[in-house]
């Protein structure tokens, strides 16, 4: 199979295998695991944060890292197209009974800072009280910029709003934008990462904040069933992704350019509305091609992508290369004609 339809589909390589079958274990609970307080350990201090929670998806990171900032009745800003407003069956409203007050993005990811003010409540009993400003750093494969997150922690600062930082694929941007992972760390007051993206790790996300905010995130987690056992097995997977999965980063990204362009060489196919800055293909489809029945088909042939995202959205991980996007090319423009 070559699997086009997210980064969430890799696969652990033997190095990585190894590392987990030979993982010190203990339970986690009990806060015994050796391997998940070094994980811990180490993706804090790398990162820049007093404090590290081990969590078992991206969804629970930032259901725990909104909750962790935001009472009952309080409300956090974000984007309208934000994962954890749109893709976490509104975990933070139904669990935590916090509101979100979603922003329309613009197109480049980022949230305008006059619409963000305006949505800000003032202190009145009609009101929810606003708390949280979460971004989310790549969004739709694009970058936001040092100088974006630096105003948004100055935007921050000025209205006594926290800021979160949904990272799902952060060492994309990292990578991207050439700069040490902490120049973007800094600037948050908390952060999450996936390490079962691009990243490499079967199973496992980090969320990343102050020791209090951590102490408060690990009671919830306990409270939504994420209390793990013997979890160093996966902390283990965890550890290696972030030591040596990091820099090939910028091969999944070369390679979405390259899909990109030769995409746009078969009828009805274009990328051109979309900059691929990561490793996230968007692709416009023609209304006369039926991209269903053409999904269908190359799925037969052992190639799978996601229809229906603007036409098709296609990424690139470590376990497609540059000879599957040739064959994907191949194949698309023969059922094309
Ligand atoms: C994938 C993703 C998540 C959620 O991660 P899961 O591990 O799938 O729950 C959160 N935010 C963003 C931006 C993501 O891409």
């Amino acid at each position: 199979m070559i699997d086009f339809r997210s980064d969430t589909v890799t696969k652990p390589c033997n190095d990585m295998l190894k590392a987990m079958m030979s993982a010190l274990v203990g339970d986690d609970v009990y806060g015994d695991d050796p391997t998940v307080n070094e994980l811990e350990r180490f993706a804090a201090q790398r990162h820049g944060f007093e404090s590290a929670l081990f969590v078992t998806s991206g969804t629970q990171a930032n259901l725990l890292g909104i909750l962790s900032h935001c009472e009952r009745g309080d409300e956090y800003l974000c984007g309208q197209r934000a994962h954890n407003y749109l893709y976490e069956a509104g975990g933070a409203a139904v669990l935590g009974s916090v509101q979100p007050q979603p922003i329309e993005n613009n197109d480049n990811g980022t949230l305008c800072f006059e619409k963000l003010r305006k949505a800000i409540k003032p202190d009145d009993f009609h009101f929810a009280r606003t708390k949280l400003l979460s971004l989310e750093n790549t969004i739709g494969g694009k970058v936001l910029s040092i100088d974006y997150l630096n105003k948004a922690r100055a935007f921050c600062n000025e209205h006594g709003l926290a800021l979160h930082l949904d990272g799902a694929r952060v060492y994309n941007a990292a990578v991207a934008l050439e700069v040490d992972i902490t120049e973007i760390c800094s600037q948050f007051d908390s952060m999450t990462i996936c390490l079962s993206k691009g990243l490499g790790a079967p199973v496992g996300s980090l969320l990343l904040g102050d020791n209090a905010y951590i102490a408060k995130a690990r009671r919830l987690r306990k409270m939504v069933g994420g209390g793990m056992r013997q979890a160093g097995i996966l902390a283990a997977a965890g550890l290696f992704a972030l030591k040596n999965n990091v820099t090939r980063l910028a091969d999944d990204h070369q390679n979405a350019r390259y899909l990109a362009e030769r995409l746009n060489e078969i009828e009805g196919f274009s990328t051109v509305n979309y900059n691929v800055q990561t490793n996230i293909v968007f692709v416009d489809v023609e209304d006369s091609v039926d991209i269903q029945v053409i999904a269908d088909s190359l799925k037969q042939e052992g190639i799978l992508f996601s229809p229906g995202y603007q036409g098709m959205r296609l990424v690139t991980h470590k376990d497609v290369s540059k000879q599957d996007i040739d064959v994907l090319i191949e194949k698309l423009s023969h059922f094309v004609r």
